[in-house]
């Protein structure tokens, strides 16, 4: 088992007036190779959630094992979790600073100790998973890229230090609809090829659907459950708590209104099938 969560709560701001319950026992298992999405309202707890998996929250109430290494002990080896989770921040473009692309990205292995020999290769390997070419950027300044490739840079970062698990906090925000079909396809990617496990936070029920094999469900700073995304679909109750009802489903409203019903809640992946062959049935051509 690659995460192993048990009862894990958290509260911001204890004995204070400001006082807040993130987590509210939370327990949830990620096998290693899987890739994990996470859903729910702003405010259920969801970047609470993740901030654990590398330790920038401390564990206070619960269980908490990453890959190995137990969080839940009094001095977790933070070094070793941080060399094996990596962190994704939401706008992560937002977080360069460095003059040039190159030294952007060898920032994060560079703090590992990762030998200063090593880390070129590293640098170009990880500009080459994110789909950047080196020679082209590697001594541009990352603030005279565009928006799109600041994001790969920024991912680059991460990749660079070669993490396990690859966590990610909405890496579609923001994006127009090529750039997010672009940054998922390389997510997608970059589990093949350098981070065997993800865990990755949407809004959106569509696109997670699509990638994840589960889907935990956030409210109130607890995981309501934590399903392949079929079953989530069959899930009415479920789908609405997380706030985003996906175009699928209101497009299957709108035609079980019109007297079609191909049952709801239906992804949108199987409804599209579902329309092409009622159309079929009903003589029409391929347009
Ligand atoms: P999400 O990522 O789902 O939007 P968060 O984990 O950011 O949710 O927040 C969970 C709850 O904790 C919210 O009520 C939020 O206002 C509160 N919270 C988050 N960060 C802090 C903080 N640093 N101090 C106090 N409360 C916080």
């Amino acid at each position: 088992m690659s995460i192993v969560i048990k009862g894990l709560s958290y509260t911001y701001s204890k004995g204070t007036p400001f006082e807040k319950k993130a987590l509210d026992n939370v327990n949830l298992e990620v096998k290693e190779g899987e890739f994990l999405g996470i859903i729910g309202h702003t405010g259920s707890g969801k970047s609470t959630l993740i901030q654990h998996l590398n330790g920038l929250i401390p564990v206070e109430s619960g269980e908490l094992s990453v890959v190995g290494i137990d969080l839940t002990v009094k001095k977790p080896d933070y070094r070793a979790l941080r060399r094996k989770v990596g962190l994704v921040f939401q706008y992560p473009e937002y977080q360069l600073f460095a003059e040039t692309v190159k030294e952007d990205v060898a920032f994060g292995p560079k703090n590992l100790g990762i030998p200063e020999e090593e880390i070129d290769g590293r640098v170009r390997q990880a500009l080459h998973e994110v789909g950047l070419n080196y020679d082209e950027v590697a001594e541009k300044s990352p603030f005279d890229l565009s928006g799109g490739q600041k994001r790969r840079v920024a991912l680059a970062g991460v990749i660079a230090m070669r993490p396990e698990v690859l966590v990610l906090d909405e890496p579609t925000a923001g994006l127009d609809p090529l750039g997010k079909h672009d940054i998922l396809e390389l997510i997608k990617g970059l589990q093949r090829t350098c981070s065997p496990t993800v865990i990755m936070i949407s809004h959106n029920l569509d696109e997670i659907a699509d990638i994840a094999d589960r889907i935990a469900v956030m409210k109130d700073g607890r995981v309501l459950d934590c399903l392949a995304p079929a079953e989530l679909f069959e899930r009415e109750d479920l789908i609405r708590v997380t706030g985003a009802v996906p175009t699928s489903v209101k497009i299957a409203q709108m035609l079980k209104e019109k007297g079609v019903d191909f049952g709801t809640p239906v992804r949108k992946s199987v409804l599209a099938g579902l329309i092409l062959a009622k159309y079929r049935e009903k003589g029409g051509k391929d347009a």
